[in-house]
């Protein structure tokens, strides 16, 4: 999978604090495991920092997910529209996942 994607990817989406879109430029691609690839976005407009997390399978639509927060995977888990093994995959690695990039990427994926 191409970074130019994923960034092209990211451009689609808006700032869930002011519903500006991200630019290629306001996207650092941080790394991914597996399929899911984790990137930092910053808006232009309102200052606002994130992550983002795509789950990128061969043959399906990405699947977006921004931030880490209860709230989110909350949300992220009560949506309908979405394969259930995704979100089952997703919902297990951030279980496991303790916030700690750089422990994450220094696993020689990278
Ligand atoms: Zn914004």
């Amino acid at each position: 999978m191409e970074e130019g994607f994923i960034k092209r990817l990211i451009t689609t989406m808006k700032c869930g604090v002011c519903g500006q879109h991200y630019e290629v430029g306001n996207v650092r691609v941080l790394g991914h495991r597996d399929d899911l690839w984790f990137m930092s976005v910053f808006c232009p407009s309102c200052r606002s920092q994130g992550l983002v997390a795509v789950v990128i399978k061969e043959g399906k639509l990405p699947q977006v997910v921004t931030d880490f927060t209860e709230e989110e995977q909350a949300k992220f888990r009560g949506m309908e529209a979405v394969d259930a093994d995704e979100v089952l995959d997703l919902h297990d690695f951030l279980k496991e996942f303790d916030g700690d990039f750089s422990h994450l990427f220094s696993k020689g994926e990278v």
